[in-house]
């Protein structure tokens, strides 16, 4: 159906979603996404992506777990066509591949016939991407030229009679995939011994591959289904067989990252969070987010925007924290001016990360303390030699700790203090948080700032905590002790108190 003679200015962009692994959906996809006004997704398309969805977009969830299907095809079919007919620009999010057996082609004949102009953007299909993830080549030259895909779970009610060839399947000398293989594993690895197939061929199952609970177990097509059940393998999985399966042991390395399958809690604010999720879930982990805190303008932000305007007057500007930094530049834009209103103004950092954005305004740090808390900038300006009577503005949040300002005060600096932004108690991931507990599920819980700490067991109730494997890992010295005072078992402390630190301070003793 050519564009100009559709019947509404609506559209729909069949994308596939990629095999789960939230980095493997394609550009375009995620720019249709990025722009969309109407979401359809299902139980294989992460929900992860849709944060790139604009908000006030509408997401509807169709479900499709094996078994448990939320809306059936027909109707996910009319309400593609209707929401395009209200004009809209629906993205079909589709796991893996659309037209992959994802039913795909069935939503495209639908569109096609009410007119609808439709798009595809495919997208990594599961058995590739699992393979890959679990160091399987499809194809080699030496030990498969030929890869096929197959549906495992073929509606033989609905055709009558088997629409897959087995007797040229078994035997094939390539690889074969299965897609919803894993009901009917025993009862397909027998039609292809049944049809010539020797049981001792190479084949594995991946569940829930590309992901952080990828599990990849290994036999041959006579043995196959005993160790799947031994494992409990549930869909989703993908079946592979074929002699390439060998060289998983020599290609894996999705598994063998070093947090591989560990379970990880960041407890910082969840704007704050993504640099610390980002590094641990390269490494392998699965993070869970259970922000304490979010952060949001402070009661009086005229205050704020009068202080910034009048920034020039200072000779320090010491800000302590990444959302310091954006919240005094905000306000400083906000009042009608910029950084040049920093001119001959001095400013300090506490840690990298800080001057770093600082930095991001075009103003390099003056000062940046050697160790990145409180008390080294107190340190860093005793050492200065005239710090008497020096006008010093300290942009903080509304519940940080008075030393810095005492201290400075006792140097003989005037010390004006500013809101920047406020704390606010967050929960929205504690129910998450709770049920991974309760099993027992929590490798590790990291702390980033004392306040987190304070805030956290604000929110837990320490009993809860008791006798639970998880441990505890601390960005440095003041949080430490925190963590030790109320109470909590403290096992590893950054060396560099930074998110880097962190991380490798937890990768060094994870698994010991
Ligand atoms: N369109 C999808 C397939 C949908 S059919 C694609 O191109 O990948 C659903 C089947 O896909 C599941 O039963 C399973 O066999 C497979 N599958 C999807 N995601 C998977 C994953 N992450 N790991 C293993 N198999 C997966």
């Amino acid at each position: 159906m050519k564009q100009e003679n559709a019947k509404t200015n609506g559209k729909v962009f069949l994308v596939g979603a990629g095999p789960g692994d939230v980095g493997l959906i394609t550009v375009r996809g995620r720019d249709l996404l990025s722009q969309a006004e109407v979401v359809v997704y299902d139980y294989l398309a992460s929900r992860r992506l849709l944060a790139v969805v604009p908000a006030g977009a509408e997401l509807i969830y169709v479900g499709k777990q094996a078994g448990r299907h939320s809306l059936s095809q027909d109707k996910i079919n009319h309400l593609l066509v209707d929401k395009a007919l209200q004009g809209k620009r629906v993205v079909r999010l589709k796991g893996g591949d659309p037209y992959v057996f994802g039913r795909g082609g069935e939503e495209a004949l639908e569109l096609a016939k009410a007119g609808i102009a439709f798009e595809v953007v495919p997208g990594v299909t599961a058995a590739v991407a699992a393979a890959a993830y679990a160091g399987i080549p499809v194809t080699h030259r030496d030990l498969a030229s030929d890869f096929a895909l197959i549906t495992g779970h073929e509606d033989a009610q609905r055709t009558g009679e088997s629409q897959i060839d087995w007797p040229s399947l078994g035997k094939w000398k390539g690889t074969l995939a299965f897609y919803m293989g894993v009901k009917n594993l025993r009862l397909n690895c027998d039609r292809l011994m049944e049809n010539g197939m020797s049981p001792e061929r190479s084949a594995a199952v991946i569940e829930w591959g590309t992901t952080t609970r990828q599990q990849t177990v290994m036999g041959t097509v006579g043995t196959i289904a005993e160790v799947a059940e031994a494992a409990a393998i549930k869909a989703p999985a993908i079946v592979l067989i074929g002699e390439v399966v060998k060289l998983r042991e020599q290609l894996q390395w999705f598994e063998k990252r070093p947090l591989f399958g560990k379970r990880i809690v960041v407890t910082r604010a969840r704007a704050q969070a993504s640099e610390l999720a980002e590094r641990l879930e390269q490494l392998g982990a699965e993070v869970l987010e259970c922000p304490t805190i979010r952060v949001e303008q402070p009661d009086d932000v005229a205050a704020l925007e009068k202080a910034a305007a009048q920034v020039g007057q200072f000779d320090w500007l010491i800000l302590t924290s990444v959302n310091g930094v954006d919240a005094f530049f905000d306000a400083l834009l906000v009042a009608g001016f910029d950084a040049r209103q920093l001119g001959g103004v001095k400013v300090c950092t506490i840690g990298p990360a800080t001057a770093a954005r600082l930095h991001g305004y075009g103003v390099v740090a003056d000062l940046l303390p050697g160790r990145f808390v409180a008390e080294s900038i107190l340190e860093a300006f005793a050492e200065m030699e005239q710090v008497k009577g020096k006008r010093i503005l300290l942009a903080r949040a509304d519940i940080a700790r008075s030393d810095l300002p005492e201290g400075l005060r006792e140097l003989g600096a005037e010390v004006s203090e500013v809101t920047a932004y406020r704390t606010v108690a967050d929960e929205s991931g504690q129910e998450e948080f709770l049920e991974a507990l309760e099993a027992d599920k929590v490798d590790w819980i990291t702390f980033t700032s004392s306040s987190t700490v304070r805030n956290f067991l604000g929110m837990i109730d320490l009993g809860k905590l008791s006798g639970k494997k998880f441990r505890v890992g601390s960005i440095g010295p003041v949080t430490s002790a925190i963590i030790k005072k109320s109470g909590l078992r403290l096992d590893v402390e950054a060396a560099e108190y930074t998110i880097g630190g962190l991380v490798e301070a937890i990768v060094s003793t994870s698994n010991d």
